[in-house]
């Protein structure tokens, strides 16, 4: 079985978040299975691609309406990821450093599906299932269904994994001319709210959509960007899969990144050394506990009521924990956060994406806090539970699916319901209190770190999803 992914990123090519993580991931697993997963993302000038050899596979052209473009697909040839790489190299588009935020990131994303396409159908490529992951991939269902020029593709199975339902993709009409031609009465499954939206787009079009956890593929229905009625109409398409976690790169008891391992027996000792390490270089007190939030600083986060939060909790808890947090995102919260500093000192913040900084921290923490208002799956607890970091996590998406509550049967983290100061206030103080009793932290940590969040059972459910879809084909 040959499924190809298209994503925007992959660990550790090229991350932003929890879809990088993802797409790095999934494919290795996939493979034990006896998939032949194989990935194809558009080249960045990044580290990995100077440092890793490459090989040219096809050199082709194709048209961004009257622009025609050259592109050249490489192949990672030392396989260090586990999968077969793909590397869509455009000059002038797809040939820069970051993966987002460039005025013309439409037309990087269009172009980057159309090379794709053109590359499958010029070398007859054997793809049994087009795997398309977020907006960036969303017209590659609609694509291969309706566009004359890959019609030799229209039998094949398309799956849509929705990381974040959020960002859509919205292209006004103008840019319709960017497409190959296509049957006029087809533009409708473009279309979502009066413009091109690819996300909704690939729900129309694709064969199955998948959402990153069981409770996300409910709450769409009702939470989702104006796509809720799309949602409601398609269910029958949707399917909730958790994520996994790699626990090849993931693991406490080698992970490179740390200056002490440890294990289930080893983390009472090696988890305080790595605090110790980097509370000293943050001016923390290791002796606290130590709270973290590490990830986007956005509102769907909760990012926005971070400040508030710590502000509250210095005044009533003042010298009983430590806050430390890894981000970067909205300028205003960054700068919020940044002030803070100047007043508290027992809280300091590194703004930006630091890859190795976010292990250390996740091996150094004692709690870490999660107040999403929206979270698709949340990959972050996942990580701390293996790292034996406590998480505190508001109960929605993912995170109501993988972290019970410590004061029920089997728990081990701390949930929370309404993004209420009082309600954030009180889940810390709980994780203040439940760390004076060290027993208990004690057992936490054996039980969370026993936890198989690995990919092995969700790798399972998607080979049985395209083993389903293959089969009807
Ligand atoms: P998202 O919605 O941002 O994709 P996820 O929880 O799915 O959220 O995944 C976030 C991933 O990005 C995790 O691997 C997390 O450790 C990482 N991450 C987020 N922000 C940073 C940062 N500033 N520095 C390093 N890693 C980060």
């Amino acid at each position: 079985m040959n499924v190809l992914n298209l994503s925007a990123e992959c660990y550790p090519v090229a991350k932003a978040g929890g879809l990088g993580d993802v797409v790095g991931a999934l494919p290795k697993y996939l493979k034990g299975l006896g998939v032949n997963a194989m990935v194809v993302m558009p080249y960045y000038e990044r580290k990995f691609v100077s440092e890793n050899k490459f090989k040219s596979v096809y050199k082709g052209s194709s048209k961004l309406g009257y622009r025609t473009f050259d592109f050249n697909i490489l192949k990672e040839t030392n396989n260090v990821l586990g999968f077969e790489l793909y590397l869509v190299k455009i000059p002038d588009l797809l040939d820069r450093p970051d993966i987002y935020s460039y005025p013309d990131e439409s037309e990087q994303f269009i172009a980057f599906q159309l090379a794709v396409l053109e590359w499958v159908v010029a070398t007859n490529k054997p793809v049994d299932v087009f795997h398309c992951h977020d907006h960036h991939t969303g017209l590659v269902p609609f694509l291969i269904k309706y566009s004359a020029k890959f019609n030799s593709l229209a039998n094949k199975v398309s799956v849509f994994t929705i990381h974040n339902a959020q960002y859509q993709g919205w292209l006004g009409w103008e840019k319709l001319y960017y497409l190959p031609e296509i049957d006029g009465a087809k533009g409708g499954m473009l279309e979502w709210g009066d413009c091109i939206n690819p996300l909704a787009s690939a729900i129309k079009c694709c064969w199955a959509y998948t959402t990153v956890s069981p409770s996300y593929l409910e709450e769409l229905k009702h939470h989702s960007n104006r796509l809720e009625f799309l949602f409601e109409l398609e269910q029958q398409k949707g399917i909730g899969i958790l994520n996994g976690i790699d626990i090849e790169v993931w693991d406490p008891s080698k992970d490179p990144m740390l200056s002490f391992n440890y294990s289930k027996t080893t983390i009472k000792a090696n988890k305080q050394k790595n605090k110790i390490e980097l509370c000293e270089k943050f001016g923390l007190n290791p002796e606290k506990p130590l709270i973290t939030f590490i990830g986007r600083l956005v509102a769907e986060k909760g990012a926005d009521k971070l400040m508030e939060l710590i502000r509250e909790i210095s005044l009533r808890n003042l010298d009983e924990f430590c806050f430390l947090i890894l981000g970067s995102g909205e300028k205003e919260i960054e700068n919020d956060l940044k002030e803070l500093q100047t007043y508290l000192k027992n809280y300091n913040c590194y703004i930006g994406y630091d890859e190795e900084l976010s292990h250390k921290i996740y091996a150094s923490a004692d709690f870490i806090l999660m107040p999403s208002r929206v979270e698709p799956c949340g990959l972050n607890q996942l990580y701390a539970l293996r790292y034996g970091t406590i998480p505190i996590v508001r109960s929605t998406g993912g995170l109501k699916d993988s972290v019970i509550d410590f004061e029920n049967q089997g728990g081990y983290g701390i949930r929370f319901d309404n993004l209420e100061l009082m309600e954030m206030v009180l889940a810390l103080q709980r994780a203040i209190k439940l760390y004076q009793d060290q027993k208990k932290i004690d057992q936490l940590h054996k039980l969370m770190m026993g936890l198989d969040f690995s990919w092995n059972k969700s790798a399972n459910e998607y080979h049985q999803l395209y083993k389903r879809l293959i089969k009807i084909s």
